[in-house]
């Protein structure tokens, strides 16, 4: 088994530690049904994107 040459401090692994924060997703308002969805992405709820229908919605 590997071994370890030098004892990472207490410092250098929080510093490494400090990029471990979660972000919320951003989310934006569907302009169709204003519901939540992801930019850039066709709208769960009604399939619509770029003002028309992509693909075919739940109803
Ligand atoms: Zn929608």
């Amino acid at each position: 088994m590997a071994n370890l040459t030098n004892k990472t401090s207490r410092c250098r692994r929080n510093k490494r530690r400090t990029h471990w924060v979660l972000k919320a997703p951003n989310l934006v308002e569907c302009p169709h049904c204003h519901a939540f969805k992801l930019p850039h992405r066709i709208c769960g709820e009604c399939g619509y994107y770029k003002g028309r229908q992509v693909i075919l919605s739940k109803e």
